[in-house]
Formats: structure tokens, sequence, C-alpha cells
């Protein structure tokens, strides 16, 4: 590490609330404040005076370039860079960046995805800066956190929705705290998101077309070792991977981005890195950034770092565990159980709001997580299935059950327990027996969504909890409002809800078939492919939601919907062709080599010896699957054409998943086992064990 002095590194690269105060005058210090805090709109001369500053600062970072910093419904970011350059009097020039520069910016919207929304003629969106999120220096840019909207308002990116759903949060839980006595002024979503990787050598992928085209292996043999010993996990860290690691957080430390914990994840080359939480928005800002300055490190080393969510057959694949909170300005978690009668009902009445917001909304989770290369995880045993539940842990389910059925509480302390007059017994943070097969656990003081992929832009999954809780809230707020007896009606209220939202709670094996025999015994929904999560999106209840929280337009769940799916058909386009290119290209050529070579010898052996059963065998088994693996390339393309013709986006995305998924795994079928029948030198691409363990 090059400069160790971690408090001195942290945050260089960002322009924060210490630059701020250095170097704005102090009026237009409190004025920006004001705007990051209350959303106030600031002024033109406050604007101009912060544009000034920023880009003093920038400079002075090596910058010579801004660009508002942007989140398309592509899922990454996008950019595009203006020099501060201007011209000046006798052909020289001044750096100038203006306020009205640094709020508002017009990017050419016509290619980025609007699922059909706007034509191209009229292809401008304009991006409005988001003072809430700071502005950074990267690769001498200085960044700008923006929103991307159309003329008309619409969100054309990630990050508006993201900021209504908070705001939605925010005034929905103000309502429900007001009815406690709580004299919380704000509330705010809090985001901690645990991302997985794998680190590969560079080399080796650049030999693999499917890495290359499609992020994933689409063939590969089972390595004679893989994660059965258990022994990766928490393991040890090679040095190669160590020296990527500590680049990596010197990186992140530099743009505020608070790395905390790496670790060696269960499968071989997977790895860890957990940053400390913070408000989802900046959380979903620095997800970005970290993703993309983890592929950028990664190539310094000579490595890759695969994002995919299921880069190895048989191996476990990567998630991104989303780690979700409400916290008050008064530093308050409204996740943790509390100390007083007064804080566990008011505990109690969250907790209810999100176990009926998860039922209730089972359809939109499974949506937020749907994509290609996450249906391939969940529920493949090493991820939570595609059904969604809640795990809350034994000691709360015991409370539960007992308000449930206005029974004694059993569990460790025992007793009753009467809501709003009985402190709740102490509940195990984040205790080490609890449950990783679950896709959604509360894990003390927040809640872990598990089935998010590694490579999912958080914005999506977040601004949907935040939306469903919001509604959840409002509805409960609406309801206790009217209260005469604020006690007795909230007990009752809470009793009604749990017992109707029952079926949503699951502390068992997520992971056993049973499990999916149950589920369906209960009602709950299990959406295995992508279309089939997508389907529901546009259901008039899914609608209603959004709309009457303003969070999204009908228009923007209809644009989304068809992004969604378009892009689910676009990687299974790639996917197949690609596959089809690997056959025909790689390994029937491999095949023939080898072939050819035995043969030769063959005809050697034969002259000399008069025998040679073992090449012979060799040959005659290589011969049939190299014949099947031609005829089910062909079927494969065949149903991919018949696919790829469908007119209807939704019947060809359900096509891919039905027909032509299985016809892919055909084909790798027969292909995994001709590897490990060809010698080591006709091998038609890196193994499986080259590529999983070369990396020391
Ligand atoms: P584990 O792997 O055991 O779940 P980690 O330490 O890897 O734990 O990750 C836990 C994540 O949860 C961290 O990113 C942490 O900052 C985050 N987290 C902790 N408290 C909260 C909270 N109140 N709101 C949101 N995220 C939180
Ligand atoms: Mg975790």
């Amino acid at each position: 590490m090059s400069n160790t002095n971690v408090p001195e590194l942290f945050g260089c690269l960002v322009f924060n609330q210490t630059v701020m105060k250095e170097m704005l005058p102090s009026q237009t210090y409190k004025a920006l404040k004001h705007t990051m805090e209350e959303g106030t709109p600031l002024d033109l001369e406050a604007a101009n005076q912060i544009a000034e500053a920023m880009k003093n600062w920038a400079i002075s970072k090596g910058a010579t370039h801004y660009s508002h910093w942007f989140q398309p419904l592509t899922g990454i970011t996008a950019e595009k860079h203006d020099s501060f350059l201007s011209p000046a009097d006798e052909g020289k020039i001044i750096m100038s960046f203006s306020g009205k520069e640094l709020i508002k910016g017009e990017p050419d919207a016509s290619s980025f995805p609007n699922g059909g929304k706007r034509s191209t003629f009229e292809a401008r969106g304009y991006t409005v800066w988001d003072p809430t999120s700071y502005p950074f220096v990267k690769d001498h840019t200085l960044c700008i956190p923006t929103a991307f909207c159309s003329y008309n308002g619409e969100a054309l990116d990630k990050k508006t929705p993201l900021l209504r759903s908070m705001e939605s949060i925010n005034e929905q839980s103000l309502r429900v705290l007001k009815l406690f006595g709580n004299k919380a002024k704000h509330v705010t979503t809090t985001m901690g998101p645990e991302q997985e990787y794998f680190l590969v050598d560079e080399k080796l992928y650049q030999k693999r077309k499917d890495l290359k085209m499609c992020g994933r292996t689409l063939f590969g043999a089972r390595p004679v070792k893989g994660q059965e010993m258990d022994d990766q996990y928490f393991a040890a860290i090679k040095p190669r991977v160590i020296k990527y690691m500590e680049d990596l957080n010197e990186e992140l430390w530099k743009l505020g981005i608070y790395a905390k914990t790496e670790h060696n994840e269960a499968a071989p080359a997977q790895h860890e890195m957990a940053p400390i939480f913070t408000t989802s928005n900046l959380a979903a800002d620095q997800n970005q950034l970290t993703m993309e300055i983890m592929k950028k490190v990664a190539r310094r080393h000579g490595l890759i770092c695969l994002l995919h969510e299921k880069p190895f057959k048989g191996v476990n694949g990567s998630g991104k565990h989303n780690n979700w909170s409400i916290a008050t300005d008064l530093g308050e978690n409204l996740f943790a159980p509390g100390k007083t009668p007064r804080d566990n009902a008011q505990f109690l009445l969250f907790l209810t709001a999100v176990i009926k917001a998860v039922d209730d909304n089972q359809d939109l989770l499974r949506y937020s997580v749907a994509s290609a290369g996450n249906d391939h995880r969940l529920g493949a045993n090493e991820a939570p299935p595609a059904i969604m539940s809640i795990y809350v842990g034994d000691e709360l389910d015991a409370i539960l059950k007992a308000i449930k059925d206005g029974t004694d509480y059993s569990g460790k302390t025992g007793g009753k327990m009467t809501i709003g007059a009985d402190v709740l017994p102490p509940i195990p943070k984040d205790s080490t027996d609890r449950n990783r097969t679950s896709p959604f656990a509360f894990t003390g003081n927040r809640f872990e969504f598990r089935s998010v992929g590694s490579a999912l832009s958080i914005s999506g999954p977040n601004t949907i909890l935040n939306a469903i809780l919001a509604d959840t809230l409002r509805a409960f707020a609406d309801e206790l409002e009217q209260s005469k007896n604020f006690d007795e009606d909230l007990e009752k209220l809470i009793k009604r809800e749990i017992t109707a939202h029952w079926r949503i709670l699951f502390n068992g094996n997520g992971y056993g078939q049973e499990w999916i025999e149950e589920a369906e015994k209960r009602g709950l929904k299990n959406y295995r492919t992508t279309p089939k999560a997508i389907e529901h999106y546009v259901d008039q209840k899914n609608i209603d939601l959004f709309t009457r929280l303003g969070i999204y337009t009908p228009e923007e769940m209809k644009s989304h919907y068809d992004i969604k799916l378009e892009k689910y058909c676009q990687v299974m386009n790639i996917e197949s062709n690609t596959m089809l290119e690997m056959v025909h290209k790689d390994i029937i050529p491999a095949a023939f080599k080898y072939l050819n070579v035995l043969a030769d010898t063959e005809f050697k052996m034969q002259r000399v010896f008069n025998l040679c059963d073992a090449g012979l065998k060799l040959m005659k088994e290589l011969n049939i699957l190299v014949n099947d693996l031609s005829n089910k390339a062909d079927l494969l393309a065949k149903k991919h054409e018949e696919t790829r013709a469908i007119a209807d986006l939704m019947q060809r995305a359900h096509a891919y998943a039905k027909v032509v998924i299985p016809a892919m795994e055909d084909v790798r079928a027969i292909a995994d086992q001709i590897e490990p029948l060809l010698g080591e030198e006709y091998k038609p691409f890196p193994s499986y064990e080259d590529l999983l363990y070369s990396v020391q």
C-alpha cells in the first residue's frame, strides 16, 4: 500500500462536508447544508459559488473535466465528460464551471433504454445534481452524482425513483412515529451491500469467449476438486489476492467508500467486500462505483473481476446481500427493539409492517431481483429459492406467536406480553446460528435481503423495499390516526396483521425440497424464471401502489417492464450464439485435432503391434460424443431461431426460459463429457481447474 495513513487518505477525492465547509463562504455552506438536509432549492448565486469552489478543489486533485454522473436504466453508470476549458483573450483559456453547469446538464437521451417511451427525435433528457450524494474526482474528472429525467419529468434512471421512495418512507414513517409521540423530524433508509465477486487470471479469461461475451462460463467440466472441502470460506487470503484487496481498499477509501470487511467466500476464487452502511442513495451510488473500481483495479493486477451471479456451474454463485434499515435524525434505528415498552410497541409495529409488506408484495420483491444471471442462482442450493419468506429467529418468532394466539410468551424469558406495557425480552443480535437460507432475514437491527444478485444495481430492490413498506405504513397510519384508544387499537392491528400474514414467516431450511412443497400449500409465490417474475409487475395492484406514493408513473412501470424483458432476451440471445460459436470454433475442432492424432497413432500402432485397444476405445467414445454434440448444437440453433422470431416480447422471453435454456443445457452436458477426454494440450480453452485455482 502506497499510503498507509488511512484517515488522511479517506475521502481525499470527495467534495464532502469538510471540504465544503473549508472552501465555501459560511452563508453558502449553510444554504447548501439546508438543501442537502431539507431539499430546499439553491439560488443561482450560491450555486455559482459552489461550482467555483468545486472546480478549484477538483483542479487541485488533478481534474481537467467535469461530468454529470448518472444511472440510466441499463443498471450501470453513465458519464459524459466536458472540460473546464473556456476560451479567453489572446488565444488563452480559463478553467470555468458555472452554477448552471453544476445543477443541470443535458446529455442526449436517445441511446439509453427507455422502453419505447420516447422516440429518438425528442430524445432530450436532463440531469440534475443530487446534492445528497457527494461529488468526487475519478480519472481526472469531477463526477457530479445526478438524477436523469425527461423533459416532462419522467425518471429515465434508477436514482430518481430511489430518492422518491426514500421521501415516501420519510413521510409515512413520520406519520406513524408521531402517534407514538416520537420527536423525530426526518427518517431515512440505510443500506449496507455485501458484494461478492470472483477473481480470475486475465490471460486465461482472454481465451474464453463465454467469459468475455457473457461474463459467465457456458462450458466447463467439474474440476476434480470443487468447494466440497469447505476450505475456502474465510481461509487465509492468497498473496496476489491480498495485493488486489489492498489496492482496492485504497481506491475505495479515497472515494469516501467505507470498505470495511474482506474475506474469501465459499467457492474457490470467490471473495467478498462489505462496506459500512450509509443512507440508501449514497450506498447505491457507492456500490455502482465499487463495482466499477473492482473491475478496474483487477486489470492492474492482471486479474479479471467477475460480478456475474453464476460464473461457474457447480460452485456457488455471487450475491449482494442487501442490509436494509430505517434511521431517524435522532439516531434511532426503527428496526431495533427498544428498551422501553413504548419503543417496543413502535418496533413491533414497524416489524408488522415489514411482514405485511413482504407478504402482500412477494411478486414485487421477486421482480426486483430478476435477471437472466440471477435465475441460475436462486434456488440452486446455494442461495435462497425464488420463494419469498421472512426469517425472524426463534426468539422473535415465539413473541409473534404469543401475540397472534394471545398466549403466554414461552421463550427464554417467558411471561405475558402486552404491547405498549411490556418490554421485549432481549433479542439476540446477529446471532451466529442465524439462517443463511432465507431470502429475507431479520438480523437483530436490520433486514438482510439475500436474493439480490451480485451484478445488480441495488437501486431497484431498495426502491421496491422502501415503496412496499411506505405503502403499508401509510395504511397503518390512516387507520391509527382515527383511533380513540391508541394502545388498544395498536394491539388489535398488530395481532390482526400478524395473523393475516403468518404464512410468510419461515424459520426452517429454505434450500430443502420440503419447503417448496410447504410454500405451495401456504399459497406463497414461486416464480422460477425472470419472465414469470416480470409478468406481474404491471398488475393493477402494483400500478396503484406506485402511483399512490408518486414513486413511478404507469408509463415508467411499463417501460421498466419492457426494458427488463428486452434485456433478458438479449442476454439469452448472446449466450446461445456464444455457445454455438464455441462448439463450432473451439470444441469440435479441438476434438477433431485430438481424434486425428489418435487415428494416426492407431494406424502406426496397428502396423507395429497389430492392436491398440485403448486408442480405439477412446476414438469410438469421442466420435459418438462429437456427433451427439453436433446434433444437439443444430437443435439449439433451430430452437433459438424459432424463439428469436417470436414477435411478442413476453412470449419470446418465456420461450427462451422454457425451450432455449434446456437446449443449451443439453449441449453443455455433452461438451462437458468431451472436455475431460481430450489430452491436456488439446483442450479447447482453459478448464475450470485453471480458472478457479490459478490465482495464488
Ligand atoms: P454478515 O456477512 O455477517 O452479514 P457483514 O459484516 O459482512 O456481515 O455485513 C453486514 C452489513 O450490514 C455491513 O455492510 C453493515 O454495514 C450492514 N449494516 C449494519 N447495520 C446496518 C443498518 N442499520 N442498516 C443497514 N445496513 C447495516
Ligand atoms: Mg450477510
